[in-house]
């Protein structure tokens, strides 16, 4: 299980944009013996495809014995996590200090990107068909990058604001460097892109740069049983959904995993669980297996069950007031399910069915996984929400289910390893559970 976690820890390093979880993600289930679906003509039982849409999103399909019209078993996450992306015409000079603009993807309180350091990754397309690869501040002998903040003693007025308002959005810039004449700093910076990455200033138009936090995943506690990592949500659940799914072998019902982008900023675009993505991977599959179908695709989907793998907000003792303590997820106490999230009363949720509850519960007991039910906190405090009332509309059974992590859309997030173990047990439970019991 050590061996586990030290993979976890890899491909949370190496997985730090939505784009490298992919590179990795195809690169280890190639190795497993899965194919690019579009380089196979049929499917029996047995086999196993992977679907790449854009680099940014996949689905997996492991072919089940049983006639893919009674439903699949699916794991799905997200790949994607809270940053900063880079504008399109990022850098301007001001008084000497040259700035990288950015706007915020997905919600990390924006006070705490200040005065820490900040690495860059990304892709940067140019016209003559060339396309530069860019991971910057992670090697120690790379720059980092900040941005900077107000010393404290001149802060008085800054420090009267509230924690929403402390930084706009505007003013999250990164230094890329400080330049003793005004109007020549942007001008050394340009050539430095050009020389060094070979990367000029109208190319950023054609560029997907993140703003991560550089370093690491890291153990943590002094019996070293948490994680400390950026990320985590939701590449917890993406791993453990993964290294699940890589366990299949000659399935009983088709098993699937889809891993998938802009969760964080709800979902839309081609690449997001909003799309039609994974209905279309299907319809890949079921016109494999069975000749195309529209009927087969729609049937095989209203059937089938699913987990929507997402984080929960652990419960924190030095803010219990927020939980209700009975309904909440402690750190190590097991991979959370919750049966519907959602806030103001539910709203937006997809709400889980007890018959599909008690399912899994069988499931669950049987591996003896280590399990809590939860929600993210009281009632009125407020609530979100996942994938998995996206993958409710084509009429199948969904629940979420993941990991508690304490400051959850923190810029480093805390698990409990033994808690990343048990939600690889879940899944891999998950995946043997019984549809038609
Ligand atoms: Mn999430
Ligand atoms: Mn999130």
């Amino acid at each position: 299980m050590d061996k586990f976690i030290k993979g976890y820890k890899n491909f949370l390093d190496n997985g730090k944009t939505e784009r490298e979880c992919v590179n990795q993600i195809i690169n280890q289930v190639e190795k497993a013996g899965y194919k690019n679906i579009y380089d196979v003509e049929t499917l029996k039982a047995g086999d196993k495809v992977y679907l790449n849409k854009m680099g940014k999103s996949v689905a997996l399909f492991c072919i089940g014995k049983e006639d893919i019209q009674k439903g699949m078993l699916i794991l799905g996450a997200h790949i994607d996590s809270p940053r900063l992306d880079i504008k399109q015409n990022p850098i301007y000079e001001k008084q000497g200090i040259v700035y990288l603009n950015t706007h915020y993807y997905g919600g990390i309180k924006k006070y705490q990107w200040l005065a820490m350091p900040l690495a860059l990754h990304g892709k940067v397309f140019l016209t003559n068909g060339e396309c530069i690869d860019l991971v910057l501040g992670e090697d120690p002998e790379d720059p980092v990058f900040c941005i900077s903040d107000i010393l404290p003693h001149i802060a008085d007025k800054q420090m009267k604001k509230t924690a929403s308002e402390f930084i706009d959005g505007e003013d999250l810039d990164l230094v890329l460097g400080a330049f003793s004449q005004e109007k020549t700093g942007k001008k050394v910076i340009l050539d430095i892109l050009e020389k060094e990455y070979g990367i000029k200033e109208e190319d950023f138009n054609s560029a997907e740069i993140e703003v991560v936090p550089a370093g690491k995943a890291r153990d943590s506690g002094l019996n070293r049983d948490l994680i400390l990592a950026y990320g985590q949500d939701d590449r917890v659940c993406s791993y453990s959904s993964l290294m699940a799914m890589l366990e299949v072998e000659n399935p009983q019902y088709t098993s699937s995993c889809i891993l998938v982008d802009k969760e964080e900023i709800g979902s839309y675009g081609a690449t997001g669980m909003r799309s039609h993505f994974f209905d279309n991977a299907v319809a890949e599959v079921v016109g494999r297996i069975e000749g195309s179908s529209e009927l087969k695709v729609r049937r095989c989907l209203a059937n089938s069950y699913m987990l929507s793998s997402d984080v929960n907000s652990a419960f924190d003792p030095l803010n219990e007031d927020l939980y209700d303590k009975q309904n909440s997820s402690p750190l190590s106490r097991g991979v959370v399910f919750n049966k519907y999230t959602g806030g103001g009363g539910k709203f937006g949720s997809s709400d889980a069915n007890p018959e599909f509850i008690v399912k899994l519960r069988k499931s669950m007991n049987a591996d003896k996984v280590k399990y809590q039910f939860a929600e993210l906190a009281k009632v009125d405090i407020g609530g979100g929400g996942t994938i998995a009332h996206m993958a409710a509309i084509f009429g199948m059974q969904v629940i979420d289910c993941g990991v508690p992590v304490l400051s959850m859309h923190a810029p480093w997030e805390l698990t409990s390893k033994e808690d990343v173990r048990q939600s690889f047990l879940a899944y891999r439970a998950f995946l043997k559970m019984e549809i038609f019991s």
